[in-house]
């Protein structure tokens, strides 16, 4: 079988940094590139952030380029204290990893996704686990790649269950609501792995314990960075058991779509004053046929964590 290519839109961050190790650890993809977005931290930090972690675990090959430093509706962007202490300063935790002997590309991230999709057409998978301005220029630059692209499956959004930010509004899509909607109501493939699914997949310390007793730079390192995510669930009251797997599960559904059973619709997201960063059915093509998302409902978790478990480990096993 031809491996897929994939590229990763990350703001990373711990779960982001997680996602970067499935990627990585999955036989069947290809991970011909990282674009940077702002969103846990700035975009510089989240672009160094994956150029550490790819030289951490060997994967200098995979170039890291920059999107955009902030949405298009406002003129900058502050870090937000919450993301500070979900992710740590720093992004990753407080670990401290050595400074990429790489730079990032010359070329923008924007840029090369429109690049990607007229290369690689169907065979191209795109994974947003941050805001979605990036993909959203690429297609107000080229509207054509709407119809190249073979899969987007992104981490945001929520359907049947509350917001994170907000009552409505999961924090991915509410950093920059007008992109979202711009990629959920084009006519792109997608899936949908929200807050639905991603609260159902937990890791706790006994997991990451198992890398930390490798007892290799990247195991260690791992264990650290996740482990101050898992302290940060537990004193914010956010989950007593566990950090949420949010972005790597969106790569695992992105490379195996039965992890989860999801519900076809054609969706918008709401970036008015109104209900901003709703992500829900667009009433107004309820009966226009084939609905283009597929929005994750449900999920095996436990199949899903055996999958990441046996990935991450055997990865940190060789770094
Ligand atoms: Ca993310």
């Amino acid at each position: 079988m031809a491996k897929k290519k994939m590229i990763l839109d990350l703001d990373t961050g711990v779960d982001d940094a997680l996602a970067i190790a499935y990627a990585t650890a999955a036989p069947d993809v290809d991970l011909i590139g990282i674009v940077a977005s702002y969103g846990n931290n700035t975009l510089d930090i989240c672009a160094n952030n994956s150029l550490k972690l790819l030289e951490l675990l060997g994967q200098t090959q995979v170039p890291v380029y920059k999107g955009l430093p902030h949405s298009s509706t406002s003129d900058h962007f502050d870090v937000m204290q919450v993301s500070k202490d979900i992710h740590g300063n720093n992004g990753i935790g407080e670990v401290q990893l050595p400074e990429p002997k790489r730079q990032v590309e010359k070329e923008s991230g924007v840029d090369f996704f429109i690049e990607a999709a007229h290369k690689y057409g169907k065979d191209l998978i795109i994974v947003p686990t941050g805001p979605m301005t990036n993909l959203a220029a690429a297609i107000e630059k080229d509207p054509e790649i709407v119809h190249l692209i073979g899969n987007v499956t992104f981490m945001g959004g929520a359907l049947t269950v509350e917001g994170n930010v907000t009552d409505v509004a999961e924090a991915n899509i509410n950093q920059d609501a007008k992109a979202a909607n711009t990629v959920l109501s084009s006519d792109l493939p997608q899936t949908m792995v929200g807050l639905d699914v991603t609260l159902r997949t937990l890791l706790t310390k006994k997991e990451t314990q198992k890398w930390r007793d490798l007892g290799t730079k990247a195991g260690k390192a791992y264990a650290d960075i996740t482990d101050f995510y898992i302290d940060a669930y537990y004193n914010l009251d956010i989950d007593k058991n566990g950090c949420a797997l949010h972005d790597p599960l969106a790569v695992g559904v992105a490379l195996d779509p039965s992890f989860v059973t999801t519900i076809a619709l054609h969706m918008k997201v709401n970036y008015g004053d109104k209900n901003y960063g709703r992500t829900i059915g667009d009433n107004s093509r309820l009966n226009d046929p084939n609905p283009n998302v597929n929005v994750a409902v449900n999920v095996d978790k436990d199949r899903y964590l055996k999958q990441f478990m046996s990935y991450l480990t055997g990865l940190f096993e060789k770094h």
